[in-house]
């Protein structure tokens, strides 16, 4: 069974170990006792890369939380399209 991490309103952790089959979302807070709401975050498990660990949570949290972006993201590294200047080229029908 895995732990699974529960944060209050007040920011304190709690963790559960729970069944991988429970859909328990609410817990609560073993510090303050408020209702604590499960937090999506990356298992740990030893020997995993610190990169990959990254993506899978950013991955689980943006299915419940998408960020809000302002701009379409960067694809990296794009090549500008190629461009002939071979006046045939011009008389070619267009897409
Ligand atoms: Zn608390």
């Amino acid at each position: 069974m895995p732990f699974y991490e529960f944060r209050c309103h007040t920011g304190h952790t709690t963790e559960r170990l729970l069944p991988m089959s429970s859909d328990t979302r609410t817990t609560e807070c073993q510090t303050c006792g408020d209702e604590a709401n499960r937090v999506i975050s990356a298992p740990a498990v030893a020997g995993v890369d610190k990169r990959k660990a990254r993506l899978v949570e950013a991955t689980q949290k943006s299915a419940y939380e998408p960020a809000v972006v302002n701009s379409v993201p960067s694809s990296g590294n794009r090549r500008a399209t190629p461009v002939s200047h071979n006046p045939q080229h011009a008389k070619l029908p267009k897409p």
